[in-house]
């Protein structure tokens, strides 16, 4: 790779994948895009983790998508023009409509996509397609943390406070998060917080990088968070550290939780979590003594048939030890992807309408009805959740066309293969994106896309912090924008009027009035401002209001103005393991490859630094197995077989195996996941279900394939 000095005619821009969005600036040297960190942009100071570095590569890449591809009647996908696909798209959706009503067409989007593609995407569905049935990946990244959040404090933003105040927290539970890995430049504030003194407790089945870095770490046994955080209120209730004049002030419930709390004695909870009662005590203690306490909680806690209960009983151990909404202290969930936090504002969400607002609140659908100018009975009611949309697609009572946009279910979704097995039962599959993914290999349409620094548009990131993702050059000649896109279709339908936008800051202008008065209020935002400064953090209602860095400073969105607690107990998962399947499966990220790996695949040095999948087992689960480090290995769950590689490692337990999740073909861990949904989030149960591991056989091979 070239080196690099950036010079002032670079673009200042940000990363394409995790919500972190750093701050990059991206120029050319010896003709190859590169990109350098950005020391101006406050969140991560400069520093970037392999993903970033390499980002540029996916610009020019050679397997970009040029032209619009199209099913053929022998079967293969062949070049088309743009008016031959949309013309394909628009007949497609027409006959499917009219054969079947108007939710019989889907629209499925991305946690990646910008504020501005969410917002038209969830209006595309509405008023271009009449359809209550869209929903996104989301679903499967921060709906629990969402959902718990709304019950627990009104309002969903990961955050709510600005991610410096990790550096001042003098002790942080840290949950089901490997940042280590997955946010590497995340890590320059545990340092510092570590630095200063302070303690970090790390949550995690696995010893991983972060639980290497930690004062001490709790490996749980997977699926028992809610457990874990019930246990800790326990002690800190025996020991007399909850912070009584907090609970007063400022929170409700709490009476109607001891008496499920009480349940919870620590030889108990150390029979259901797996973690011994000594090491419960001194996390109890040391987070009792805390005067700036921190509960942090990530999909670990949160993928789960239960992610919702789990997420709060943290937040009802955060909300005991008081503090919560001053500096420094109290609970947040890290996000993962790009745009998960204004991902799941503007829009694109079953059961959401922009600026977080309800569909079925006769107040919101008014207000949103009267900036796109339809009569409010028009905008449809909710639909089905990720999950289900995908698994009724083709069935009675299903979408039977689909309109893809930022997302690859064929490798993300869990239980991947029937996922895919419901794709191919649609009868017109459309799929946005830059590289032929997975799930665009079995389309009808293939539409090319503009990426990341060929386009304008805002994402927000995992502090609530709106910011300007700047285009840096052209998109390839014969690409489109995803917005161009959707204008084009809208249009063809016969709905142009409602999609007519010169450029993305004037689908940003309308955003900016649709979330007026919504709990994600935006209309205080605008290029210009952001143009002039590093981001700003919603709520920001008016023009001369400067954001809301910190949003439980003074109340909690909740009628009463104080949090909730919920008594909720620890459940089963829905999956354990048994005699047939006796080992407990979970999956993860690794640090060169992004969620299902459509670009970080693509780019090389992450492709030679992960080629594979590495399963993570104990060496004595793998003796009894028969399994050797490096060996090829097959796992098995009630919903299929994949392949992995073994990497045998005492840091993991010996009762599980973890696998990441990039890969998609016979490689893929999705295919094994266990599709319990949470009853609130909708949420899959993708980090635990029963599994059996045994050495890979050529049989195998040619079975699981
Ligand atoms: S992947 Fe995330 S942590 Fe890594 S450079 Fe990009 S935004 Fe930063």
């Amino acid at each position: 790779m070239p080196t690099f000095a950036p010079t002032a005619t670079d673009t200042e821009t940000h990363c394409p994948y995790c919500a972190f969005q750093c701050g990059i600036r991206l120029g050319t040297a010896d003709d190859e895009v590169v990109v350098a960190g950005n020391p101006a942009f406050p969140v991560n100071k400069g520093a970037l983790c392999i993903k970033g570095f390499t980002s540029g590569e996916t610009l020019r890449h050679p397997d970009r998508l040029r032209t619009p591809l199209l099913r053929t009647s022998d079967g293969t996908l062949a070049p088309a023009t743009w008016d031959e696909a949309l013309d394909r798209i628009v007949a497609g959706v027409r006959a499917t409509q009219e054969s079947y009503g108007p939710h019989a067409v889907g629209v499925f989007g991305g946690g990646s996509l910008t504020n501005e593609k969410t917002y038209l995407l969830g209006k595309f569905a509405r008023v271009a397609l009449g359809t209550r049935n869209v929903d996104y990946n989301g679903r499967f990244c921060m709906s629990s943390a969402g959902g718990a959040s709304i019950k627990a404090f009104g309002v969903d933003r990961g955050l709510p406070f600005p991610v410096e105040d990790i550096a001042k927290a003098d002790v942080i539970l840290l949950v089901g998060s490997n940042p280590a890995e997955t946010m590497p430049p995340l890590m320059q504030y545990f340092g510092a917080q570590r630095a200063a003194g302070g303690t970090l407790i790390v949550v995690d089945p696995r010893r991983t990088l972060t639980a290497q870095s930690a004062t001490m770490h709790l490996r749980l046994t997977p699926g028992s968070d809610a457990a874990v955080a019930n246990g800790l209120l326990h002690l800190l209730l025996r020991d007399g550290t909850v912070d009584q004049a907090f609970l007063a002030d400022r929170t409700e419930g709490f009476e109607e939780l001891r008496g499920v709390i009480a349940t919870y004695w620590p030889e108990r909870t150390e029979k259901v979590t797996g973690i011994p009662e000594a090491e419960l005590v001194k996390a109890a203690r040391l987070l009792g003594a805390a005067k700036r306490p921190m509960v942090l909680t990530a999909r670990g806690a949160e993928q789960q048939a239960q992610g919702v209960n789990n997420v709060l009983a943290f937040i009802n151990l955060a909300l005991a030890l008081g503090r919560h909404g001053q500096p420094f202290a109290g609970f947040g969930t890290i996000t993962g992807q790009g745009n998960g936090q204004g991902g799941r504002e503007q829009g694109q969400k079953a059961d959401q309408l922009p600026g977080y607002r309800r569909i079925d609140d006769p107040a919101a659908r008014a207000h949103i009805a009267s900036v796109w100018g339809i009569p409010e009975e028009e905008i449809p009611g909710p639909g089905r959740s990720a999950y289900e949309l995908l698994d009724e697609m083709g069935r009675e009572g299903g979408v039977r066309a689909l309109f893809l946009m930022g997302s690859n279910p064929v490798v993300s979704a869990p239980r991947a293969l029937h996922v895919e097995e419901r794709l191919r039962a649609l009868d017109l599959l459309v799929v946005t994106d830059f590289f032929l993914s997975e799930t665009a290999a079995l389309a009808d349409v293939v539409l090319p896309s503009a990426q990341w620094a060929e386009e304008e548009g805002t994402m927000t990131n995992l502090e609530g912090r709106v910011i300007l993702r700047r285009r840096a050059m052209d998109p390839p000649a014969g690409v489109r924008t995803d917005l161009e896109i959707l204008m084009a279709v809208a249009e063809r339908l016969g709905r142009g009027e409602h999609f007519a936008f010169a450029n993305a800051e004037a689908v940003f202008e309308e955003l900016r009035r649709a979330t007026a008065g919504g709990v994600a209020d935006y209309s205080g935002i605008s290029y210009d401002r952001l143009e002039a400064r590093q981001g700003m953090f919603w709520p920001c209602p008016t023009d001369d209001h400067d954001g809301t860095p910190r949003i439980f400073a003074d109340h909690f969105a909740t009628p009463s103005g104080r949090a909730r607690f919920h008594a909720v107990r620890h459940e089963s998962p829905a999956e354990e393991p048994d005699a047939s399947y006796p080992l407990y499966l979970t999956t993860g990220r690794v640090m060169s490859q992004y969620q299902s790996g459509t670009q970080t695949r693509r780019v090389a040095q992450l492709a030679r630094l992960t080629p594979e999948p590495l399963a993570e087992i104990n060496p004595n689960t793998a003796r009894r197995a028969g399994i050797l480090d490096g060996a090829l290995v097959t796992l098995t769950t009630r919903r299929g077989s994949s392949t992995a590689r073994a990497k045998l490692t005492r840091d993991i337990r010996e009762d599980t195996v973890f696998v990441p999740f990039h890969w998609g073909g016979t490689a893929s861990i999705n295919r094994l996941t266990n599709p319990a949904l949470d009853p609130t989030s909708r949420m899959p149960e993708f980090k635990v279900c029963a599994v059996k591991i045994e050495p890979h056989s050529v049989r195998q091979g040619a079975k699981s394939a």
